[in-house]
């Protein structure tokens, strides 16, 4: 029995293959790896698909969102020791891109439903010392970003979005990575938009943010040798930006796909047992990153799909506020529903990779579960 992967790169790749590899003779022959014309094509070329002003190529989406409150506090809108609110069951990448500046990350818990920050229960979190909300589209589903933005103006928030999951997820036909006021891509190789490697970008259509980010995942310079900024080393490579070029134009088709996938899962796991996410409205909202399901039993459900040759993955097992990184209390908090999702999430496999056969076996295993 032929094993159903989670993910299947090699195959995704392999459909690229020939353009790949002539991507990469042509920065081979250019001569030129760093920052050049394949960043800028990509920078420009990604801009317009996210209808976003700006795109800054860096090195990672955790650099990307550091790098944008890394901006904000350099310019003054906030200071160190300063809020942003961010769901407590997020990637810990949302929260390290806090830390990391020394920003005191708020955790707010997500709607049930959609696995998102639940906007209803921003506004008890909001302090004097907040200064940004820090929007995650959790598993490639887009939050509510009217209610957020709301909000947000309302009480005159910045608003970041983690888009790592959610390349072309669209509210209110407006894609992710438009909405908030800069918002921080990763394009690690198992993304809806995956390089051969690691590299992220950061899009904004706030020029002044954009300048600065640019500036500084290069040292802090905007003209060689002269530092303006305390800045870092982040840069995305010409051969991870060449790659990503070759992938971009396929990047509809596969959400399209991701999407059959996820309407047959919908349409045909009857299992009581089986808890399935929910459709949003709008179809385009999701671009699933991750098909999460939950099960009281997920342990169980997992070992029973290994052993019918379905492999599944626990997206993700401890949440932030339990981990060992943050033992010092920092993320202290009572978070019954993060807890219970964290306890009951399992994610089956789902990609472009899958065949209809495929999805069909998946289909049939969870359905024969007892
Ligand atoms: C993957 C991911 C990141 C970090 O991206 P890297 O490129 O791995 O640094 C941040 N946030 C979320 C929600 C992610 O899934």
């Amino acid at each position: 029995m032929k094993l159903i992967s989670c993910l299947d790169l090699k195959e995704i790749n392999r459909h690229h293959r020939a353009e790949l590899l002539s991507a990469f003779t042509r920065v081979l022959d250019s001569g030129w790896y760093v920052l050049g014309a394949e960043v800028e094509a990509f920078e420009r070329e990604f801009a317009v698909w996210c209808g976003a002003d700006h795109c800054v190529g860096v090195g990672n989406g955790l650099d990307a969102l550091t790098l944008i409150f890394k901006a904000y506090l350099q310019q003054g809108f906030m200071v160190e020791g300063d809020e942003v609110i961010v769901p407590a069951n997020t990637y810990i990448a949302s929260i390290l891109a806090l830390s990391a500046v020394h920003l005191r990350p708020v955790l707010v818990e997500p709607d049930a439903g959609t696995f998102n920050l639940d906007p209803a229960r921003i506004e008890a979190a909001i302090t004097p010392r907040t200064r940004a909300i820090l929007a995650v589209h959790l598993y490639g589903r887009a939050a509510d970003m009217s209610r957020i933005m709301e909000i947000a103006r309302r009480h005159r928030l910045k608003v970041v979005e983690d888009c790592a999951q959610a390349h072309g997820a669209k509210h209110a036909g407006q894609p992710v990575g438009a909405w908030g006021d800069a918002a921080g891509f990763s394009f690690y190789p198992t993304k809806n938009l995956g390089a051969l490697g690691d590299a992220g970008a950061v899009t904004t259509s706030d020029p002044s943010l954009a300048r600065m980010v640019r500036a500084l995942r290069n040292y802090g310079s905007e003209k060689k040798y002269h530092n303006l900024y305390q800045g870092v080393n982040s840069r995305l490579d010409e051969l991870q930006a060449a790659l990503l070029r070759v992938r971009l134009p396929s990047l509809a088709a596969e959400n399209a796909r991701r999407r059959e996938v996820a309407a047959s899962y919908l349409a045909a796991i009857r299992n009581p047992r089986v808890r399935l996410p929910a459709m949003p409205a709008e179809a385009e909202a999701h671009v699933w990153h991750l098909f999460v399901v939950r099960c009281a039993e997920r342990d169980r459900l997992q070992a029973y799909l290994a052993t019918q040759g379905v492999q599944t993955m626990v997206h993700y097992p401890i949440p932030p506020h339990r981990q060992e990184a943050y033992s010092g209390g920092e993320l202290a908090g009572d978070w019954p529903i993060t807890e219970a999702i964290h306890a009951e999430v399992l994610s089956l496999p789902m990609g472009p990779h899958l065949a209809d056969a495929e999805v069909n076996r998946v289909i049939m295993a969870v359905n024969e579960w007892a």
